[in-house]
């Protein structure tokens, strides 16, 4: 498997998508998340089809690594053609807590394409570090030491989200779409949410709504001001170019 990815890298069969994030109460564009599509025959094969199997051998660290490195170069060729740089956040398996060298490769990458490592966003699961917080809480410091921004995906799909709140110092809150499906309706949710953007106000932590599709959720996150939304409400992720083309040249403009 480990070889058919690494020829599926070369042949250039994997496409990133941007998915862009919106500041809640302007509503303009803060940064993207940098998401993996393989192509197959002209088809579209979405990540969760993938990266599960990736993720069981391990080698998904070969994808993250490339991903890291598309990033990196897209950054230079936006900071070459005197383009905004936007911070783009990237999807960090938890395999890379295992591996020692971790910090050093991402180091290496960067330094490959003189990357500003504060534009970078490292995303990490929960579950990641639900596994081993001790580590966990060792590689955030280590990558923060670097300049990057560390965030927690996919919060509250855990079984212990606060105790990592206690334990690593992120620097962004990504709370689950499952939050929000039926905000409207359900009243515990939105108390719920309105104390968890509360207290990361007084942490200090950044906090972005994912998945967000409808006016009523959008206006909701207004009140309660959160920091930052991402979902289809404003935009889904877009292939490179077409990103460009809307929010890269319309900001220059
Ligand atoms: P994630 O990191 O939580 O990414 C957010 C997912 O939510 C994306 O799915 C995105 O397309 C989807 N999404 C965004 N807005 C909405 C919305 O309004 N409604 C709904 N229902 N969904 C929305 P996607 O691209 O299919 O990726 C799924 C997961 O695959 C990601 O979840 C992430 O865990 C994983 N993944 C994607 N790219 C990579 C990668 O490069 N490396 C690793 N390790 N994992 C990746
Ligand atoms: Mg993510
Ligand atoms: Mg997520």
């Amino acid at each position: 498997m480990k070889e058919d990815l690494l020829n599926s890298i070369k042949n250039n069969e994997f496409k990133i998508y941007l998915q862009p994030k919106f500041d809640t109460i302007s509503e303009k564009i803060v940064g993207a998340e940098a998401l993996i599509r393989k192509i197959v025959n002209g088809k579209i094969i979405m990540p969760d089809n993938f990266v599960p199997a990736y993720e069981k051998t391990g080698i998904i660290t070969i994808l993250d690594m490339y991903v890291l490195e598309e990033i990196c170069k897209l950054q230079k060729k936006w900071r070459e053609l005197n383009l905004p740089l936007l911070p783009i956040s990237i999807n960090e398996s938890r395999h890379h807590l295992k591996n020692k060298n971790h910090v050093q490769e991402l180091q290496n990458i960067v330094n490959r394409y003189d990357a500003d490592t504060k534009l970078i966003e490292l995303e990490m699961t929960e579950n990641t570090v639900i596994e081993d917080i001790m580590r966990a809480k060792k590689a955030a410091e280590s990558v923060k030491k670097l300049g990057f921004v560390v965030s927690m995906d996919d919060f509250g799909t855990g079984y212990s989200s606060f105790n990592i709140l206690k334990d690593i110092e992120i620097d962004i809150l990504k709370i689950d779409k499952s939050f929000f499906k039926d905000l409207e309706k359900n009243k515990r949710a939105r108390i719920i949410i309105e104390a968890i953007i509360k207290m990361c106000k007084k942490l200090k932590i950044k906090t972005v709504a994912e998945g967000i599709e409808t006016k009523g959720q959008v206006d909701f996150l207004k009140k309660i001001k959160c920091d930052i939304i991402q979902g289809y409400y404003f935009s889904p992720p877009l292939e490179i170019h077409d990103f460009e083309n809307k929010y890269l040249e319309e900001k220059n403009s």
